[in-house]
């Protein structure tokens, strides 16, 4: 089959039915050796299949395609069958095959909206997806990429232009790294706050930025109110700036734009409230890369400039080279450049004094006045004085000159300072008294035509926009450069790559995007239980314990979003810290959860007892997260399902039950059928108290349902258990009572052709041997897609938390046979791979909505497994094959918008590794594979139709960033995606495909993005907020009608970001916040089975069903900007790519 195209489904069936002829005919020369088996007897299935067997040779003596038509029509079940049927059910005995969910088989798509994002490609004078080729690579000695500079000699004479210099002294404080963020703030960074408002008093020419509002929190909390009336004038006088003003300054490779917003919201709203201030511009100084997707959440927000410094060396080159160090940057799809956000690089290669005041380090190392040497054995510093201003004011000058060369609107940013400097009383003074006499000296050189001053990005800024306001005005082609893309992977030198952390522990990766969904969740429904308490006119007395419980767990997360904390690359007693706030946020939101579904779905009943319970729970910040086995009562356990996404779902859900004599009810009373699967005990026996219940509900949009569990010693005539096989067992151990149906155990060096899964829209071939995936038939087309997922490992050779450098292409892992399970039924089926490091399922749905189209992975990888230690120093991959003839491919970035990815070919792998937070996709001329990603991966498609995802690394060695410790904490990781084949909707068959377009190996120029298809931004919802389930083992008749809150669900193309509360600092609630994004989607894909609509307008009515809201306005992303007034009932204009953020009150103030 995976060799092969079949033409179309007919013909795909006639092989298939050919097939299975001939698997009858022969007997498996396994079926001798197992004869001893205990239960080889069990031969009521095989009579089954030859009486199939001769009824198909009957049959087919007639005609093939009669055969064919009533094979189909006998297959359709018309009632349940129950399992003493004692035939093999599949999927097309499902009694959900026939069920129709949608109104609509197909979406149509508005052909002007298709026509719209098919032609949505800005133009920029710079693309990075196309300067990441050009760039010059070579390496001057010492390991530094090549930066242009100017000519000695250059920085004097008379045509030298006037020069502005804005010094800038900073701190970068690491809100965790080496230490933890609270280490940090008690040994160095309270003095540096303190030193702070004492020194730029005692100075009033001297100025200072700060970022980080996690330690200004702190901070605030422990200064008298005098203090911070003198915090507020410094402010207001100009000397002291609150830059960016995010809770942290957070990582951009691995962090989720839905994350980002939120840390920016809760930085930008504290500064608000204590400072009184909207901050201006972003300083970004220590990322290790940065997002094309950043720009425009910073510039939503109201950020009108940016800094950045950590991008490829070689690609500041390039931007040098164009003298384009500043630029505007631009969204590839903002074609009117709405959004374009001013951006300045800094040049050299970190941000401390020795890189930031020209090109000679050594010179710069000569101006750090820090009295204590951190960073170097020897200070290089000579205080100035009367004997040396005049030499040491000409080599600062000359670096100035030559630094200013870069740059094209003479005037210079020199930042002066590094990680955590200005903790010293004698460090304020001592830069400032010498930088003041070298100012004084140098501004007096009215031959060097210099102006150098103290100053903050705001000053450096304005100065900037007036001079190239002044050059436009005079030269109508001088205005900044626009620039779209990204700036990932970043290498800072010698050709060592920056994208092992794109990777590092996944395990914390995981469970922050696990929090992150909780707390969404939480907060939807914390906004729900404000407004309906309202509506109910009942008192909910924890109010204020649960805002607090969201804002610590929403800080937590926001700290996690640290360059040095989701990064990986912290110490590791700094990542437990890490990981134990993320605990406690994790279980914080899920008991707000509960409270609040307890309290919608019992109208309002605040003063009972807690009595719901999450179905999944960790047990510690190490362990896996893990669900409930649900002890199943006659009296009936109530399950509550919370769908927190703000569309209809129709899915299969599963609960773990600790018996197989359960009827599922839903609360109108009706029995649900369900499939019946194993729980293993070990790798060769099921168990015997636990089952897996699979069942279909479907969900209105944010809404709480409910079904029931029962235990019943009746017949269940609801119940489809699954036919278990297993590979390469002598046993397999099913107790003869339970009602699974089992086949003998098989060896894969015995097994004819490969192992199939299979639903009404998707085949899909799994090699014997090894259980692994072969590739993917798509029924509606019968066309094949080649997709070889193996697991391979990169060598290390100087691999450590921060940088991937392996010592060669991948190899093939050493797994070994594995053993392999496969679970079959009507509702779903699963391959199940197991070996000692390495649990690999492959699940496959069967019904008619997006579920069905995707084969669902997840990965259970422990590189320490049994402390076996046999995986050290490797990083493990799992990657795919395929025949699809790409030559970009796509990620996405923040799960906000895709980006275009082009391997170099003649660059290092490690060089063409990118970060994937939840998408990457391969297309051709004629379909397209998307890989969905539960949480953030580092990947590369390194040749044609190929994409692969680094699971983990085991390091053991540092990578000389800093860190000083390898990467040996890993543990049990769970892994998941969905893997998605489309072909286009004109697409039937591969004579289909026009021989021009045939791969080709070069485009002419390149596509920057794409969008991804209606039914995929479907699926990856699906697998980004997946049903959060609670229950109860308390006997109660409380939950009786489901929770539907919404009227009328958002758009296939609209999404959710935030719906929460606003509160003060006494957690008092001021507004709540809607932050919805329109989606860009590539038309041409089937939608059928779509579970949404293209284009009902969005208005807070047709959102809120019963609520009333008040003061409802358009605002800026984080509430800083009023933009207009709005009524409950206008329909919100949310143009493509979008957020818009609305700001309303549930509370009736006017
Ligand atoms: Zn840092």
């Amino acid at each position: 089959m995976c060799e092969e195209n079949d033409k179309n489904f007919q013909g795909f069936l006639l092989k298939r039915i050919a097939t299975d002829t001939m698997r009858l005919s022969e007997q498996d020369p396994a079926d001798v050796s197992a004869a001893n088996v205990p239960w080889f007897n069990h031969s009521k299935e095989n009579d089954d299949r030859m009486k199939f067997h001769q009824r198909l040779i009957t049959i087919s003596g007639f005609l093939f395609l009669v055969a064919l038509c009533l094979l189909y029509l006998e297959d359709v079940p018309k009632t349940f069958q129950s399992y003493h049927g004692n035939h093999h059910l599949t999927y097309r005995d499902s009694p959900l095959r026939d069920q129709k969910y949608v109104q609509h088989d197909h979406l149509n798509l508005n052909d002007k909206v298709c026509n719209h994002y098919e032609h949505l490609q800005a133009e920029s004078n710079i693309s990075l997806v196309d300067l990441r080729l050009k760039n010059n690579y070579d390496l001057a000695a010492g390991g530094d990429y090549v930066l242009p500079t100017l000519t000695p000699g250059g920085e004097y004479g008379s045509s030298i232009k006037p020069l502005k210099v804005i010094v800038m002294p900073h701190s970068h404080n690491d809100a965790g790294w080496l230490r933890t963020l609270d280490e940090y703030y008690v040994y160095t960074t309270k003095h540096i706050l303190n030193n702070m408002v004492d020194k730029l008093r005692l100075y009033p020419n001297m100025t200072f930025v700060w970022a980080e509002a996690v330690f200004l929190n702190i901070w605030w909390n422990e200064l008298e109110d005098d203090m911070k009336v003198q915090v507020r004038r410094l402010i207001k006088n100009g000397q002291l700036e609150i830059v960016s003003g995010g809770w942290v300054m957070p990582d951009e490779a691995s962090t989720s734009y839905y994350s980002i917003i939120d840390q920016l919201m809760e930085g930008h709203q504290w500064i608000l409230e204590n400072l009184h201030i909207k901050p201006q511009n972003s300083w970004a100084i220590d990322p290790f890369g940065h997002s094309g997707t950043v720009p425009y959440l910073w510039k939503k927000a109201g950020l009108e400039n940016m800094v950045i410094q950590r991008i490829h060396q070689a690609t500041k080159g390039s931007l040098a080279q164009r003298k384009s160090l500043e630029f505007l940057w631009r969204q590839t799809w903002d074609v009117k450049g709405s959004w374009d956000m001013l951006c300045h690089v800094m040049p050299y290669m970190l941000y401390t004094v020795k890189h930031t005041c020209g090109p000679n380090p050594y010179v710069c190392m000569m101006f750090d006045y820090q009295v204590h040497k951190r960073k170097y054995r020897k200070n290089f510093a000579e205080p100035i004085s009367l004997n040396n201003i005049q030499e040491q004011s000409r080599q600062l000058y000359e670096q100035y000159r030559r630094k200013a060369s870069l740059y094209n609107y003479d005037t210079i940013l020199v930042p002066l300072g590094d990680d955590f400097r200005y903790d010293s009383a004698q460090e304020w003074d001592q830069q400032y008294q010498n930088y003041n006499m070298l100012m004084q000296y140098m501004n007096a050189r009215e031959d060097w035509k210099i102006d150098v001053q103290f100053g903050t990005l705001k000053d450096y800024f304005e100065v900037l926009r007036k001079s190239e306001e002044k050059k436009t005005q005079q030269h109508n082609d001088k205005n900044f450069p626009t620039v779209t893309g990204d700036f990932f992977p970043y290498s800072d030198k010698s050709n060592a790559y920056w994208s092992g952390y794109f990777t590092t522990r996944p395990h914390a990766k995981k469970f922050s995007r696990e929090v992150e969904r909780t707390l969404f969740a939480a907060d939807v429904l914390n906004t729900f239980v404000t407004g309906y308490s309202r509506k109910w006119n009942v008192e909910y007395p924890e109010y204020h314990d649960i805002s607090n419980a969201l804002q610590q767990s929403r800080r937590n997360l926001a700290l996690f979003l640290h360059h040095d904390a989701i990064t990986g690359t912290s110490k590791e007693y700094v990542m437990q810290d890490y990981e134990n706030k993320l605990f406690h946020s994790f279980n914080s939101t899920q008991k707000v959860i509960s409270k609040s579904a307890q309290f919608l779905l019992s109208g309002g009943q605040s003063e009972l007892p807690l009595i719901l319970e999450p179905e999944e729970v960790k047990t510690s910040y190490d362990s896996v997260t893990k669900k409930q086995v649900l002890h199943v009562t006659k009296t009936g356990v109530p399950v509550i399902l919370f769908n927190s996404l703000a569309k209809a779902r129709v899915e299969l859900t599963s609960l773990l039950v600790d018996t197989d004599k359960v009827i599922v009810k839903t609360s109108d009373h009706e029995e649900i059928p369900y499939q019946l699967n194993p729980v293993w005990q070990n790798s060769a026996s099921v168990h015997q108290s636990q089952f897996e219940i699979i069942f279909l509900k479907k969900l209105a949009a944010l809404s709480l349902d409910i079904v029931y569990l029962l235990r019943s010693e009746e017949e269940i005539k609801t119940v489809y258990p699954a036919k278990i096989s297993i590979f390469n067992s002598m046993q397999l151990n099913i107790a003869p009572e339970l009602m699974f149906e089992k086949e003998k155990p098989k060896y894969s060096g015995n097994y004819q052709g490969n192992i199939p899964l299979e639903n009404e829209y998707l085949r899909a071939e799994f090699d014997p041997k090894t259980g692994l995936l072969k590739c993917l038939n798509d029924k509606r087309t019968g066309n094949t897609t080649r997709v070889d997922l193996t697991f391979m490992q990169y060598k290390s050779q100087g691999s450590g938390a921060y940088l991937f450098y392996p010592s060669g292409n991948a190899k093939p892992l050493q797994l070994g046979t594995p053993i392999i399970h496969v679970v079959e039924g009507p509702f779903m089926s699963q391959i199940e791979v197991i070996h000692p490091n390495l649990r690999h399922i492959v699940k496959l749905f069967s019904l008619a909505a997006e579920q069905a189209h995707g084969l669902h992975v997840q990965n259970f990888l422990d590189m320490h497994a049994n402390r076996v230690k046999n995986l050290q120093d490797l990083e493990i991959i799992m990657r795919l094959n395929s025949d699809i003839q790409n030559t970009v491919f796509f990620t996405d970035q923040n799960g906000f918008q895709m980006i275009a990815r082009k391997t170099n070919p003649n660059r290092y792998v490690e060089s063409n590794y990118f970060p994937m937070t939840n998408m990457g996709i391969l297309e051709d001329t004629h379909r397209r594979m998307t890989v969905h990603s539960a949480q953030s991966h580092g990947v590369a498609g390194l040749a044609p139709g190929q994409f692969e995802v680094m699971l983990d690394r085991e390091l053991l060695y540092d990578d000389d960033r800093g860190l000083g410790e390898g990467v040996q904490d890993n543990r049990l990781t769970q892994t998941e995606f969905v893997i998605q084949v489309e072909y286009k909707e004109d697409f039937t068959t591969e004579a289909d495909v026009p021989h021009h377009q045939q791969i080709s190996n070069q485009p002419k120029s390149l596509e920057t993005h794409t969008f991804p298809t209606i039914l995929s931004m479907q699926i990856n919802d699906l697998l980004q907020k997946p049903v959060i389930k609670l229950f109860t083992s308390v006997s109660t008749d409380m939950f009786k009608n489901p929770f539907q809150p919404v009227a009328s669900a958002l758009p296939c193309d609209v999404s959710l970001v935030h719906l929460r509360n606003l509160i003060s600092s006494e957690l008092d609630y001021t507004n709540s916040s809607l932050v919805l994004h329109r989606r860009g989607y590539k038309c041409g894909f089937p939608t059928r089975d779509a579970q949404c609509a293209i284009g009902p307008p969005v208005s807070l009515t047709s959102i809120f069903k019963d609520l009333s809201v008040y003061s409802v306005k358009e605002v800026s992303l984080t509430h800083l900007y009023d933009k207009r007034k709005l009524s409950p009932t206008t329909q919100l204009s949310i143009p493509p790519m979008e957020l818009t953020t609305v700001q309303f009150s549930l509370d009736n103030v006017r």
